[in-house]
């Protein structure tokens, strides 16, 4: 299955911030060096699952050049996503996890020979969707892969797969672009103008795909509201019951993204009082919210609004 993320563009090309991990990747593969397993991690929405497809596209091309040609026979297969050799991990539609009959029939693939060309490519993504025990299911394969098989892992929570996964692959992290390039991208991709496009990369921390996503959804007048709770819990303006209704009306997943990216700016500038043990281990709270709600483990629909209020109205931004 192909990912939602990925733009319908072809052949497939990194975007312009990852052009030199895609460049260190292709010569890696060119002079016969590449790892049989790599993990690619950094923030969600900075386009990793481009990347990764990109990149698999090209190994999969029948030109010698690393990137894809766009038109042999191979790409034309992956641009039906019909490629016999390469397969697409992902939660199946409906749920949030990939479960160990999944990863089994996955290794059964990569083990199997290549059909078409020599290698073989299996590409998981999200990588931290895997329960524990399908994640211990690809410990042998990831070690020991068969041929010339390549194993692609594209996380946006790295710090979540179990520590035997992550030593097995080498490890790329993509790094969010500077303001400048992410703002004359996310220009040029939703057509708007240089005031909106920051509106949209401030909300979503600096990254242009998550910016991106926001603005094509509409989302961004509705977030900048929520941002704006988020503020006023943390300056002490707003009380947590008031907050929790406040917040009530909001999708989970998207309430402690925000949440979370609140309280790591005042964690960041120094602001929070004592800057501050507490302020850490709220923001470790948060993050277990979000992994547990991103494994599709799902909270009462009031609960979760009072436990963020809650857990934000604890902290204090100085000075306030
Ligand atoms: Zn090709």
């Amino acid at each position: 299955m192909m990912p939602t993320d990925v733009a319908l563009q072809w052949p497939p090309a990194p975007l312009p911030w990852q052009e030199g991990i895609y460049q260190r990747l292709c010569r890696a593969d060119r002079a016969g060096k590449l790892p049989h397993a790599l993990l690619l991690s950094g923030a969600s929405g900075l386009g990793k699952a481009q990347l990764a497809h990109a990149f698999a596209t090209g190994l999969m091309c029948n030109e010698t050049s690393p990137e894809p040609c766009g038109h042999c026979e191979s790409c034309g297969l992956m641009k039906a996503g019909s490629h016999g050799d390469f397969r697409w991990l992902a939660p199946e539609e409906g749920k949030r996890a990939i479960g160990i009959d999944a990863v089994r029939a996955a290794v059964g693939f990569v083990q199997k020979t290549a059909a078409y060309g020599t290698r073989k490519v299996l590409l998981i993504e999200p990588a931290e969707a895997m329960t524990a025990q399908a994640a211990n299911a690809l410990l042998k394969t990831l070690e020991e892969p068969p041929g010339s098989s390549v194993i692609l892992l594209v996380s946006s929570q790295a710090g979540a797969l179990i520590a035997t996964v992550r030593s097995r692959c080498q490890s790329i992290v993509v790094a969010p672009p500077g303001p400048d390039q992410a703002q004359e991208w996310l220009m040029a991709e939703a057509n708007c103008a240089p005031d909106q496009a920051s509106q949209a990369l401030t909300l979503a921390d600096g990254r242009p795909v998550a910016a991106l996503n926001l603005m094509t959804t509409g989302e961004v007048a509705g977030l900048a509201e929520l941002s704006a709770v988020f503020d006023r819990v943390l300056s002490g303006g707003m009380d947590s019951s008031e907050a929790a209704q406040a917040l009530g009306q909001y999708d989970h997943g998207v309430l402690l993204e925000l949440a979370l990216h609140s309280l790591d700016k005042d964690l960041r500038r120094g602001a929070l009082v004592g800057a501050n043990p507490a302020g850490f281990r709220c923001r470790d709270r948060l993050q277990a919210l979000l992994a547990a709600h991103q494994r599709g483990i799902n909270f009462a629909r009031d609960t979760l609004p009072a436990e963020v209020a809650r857990l934000l109205a604890q902290q204090r931004v100085q000075g306030m």
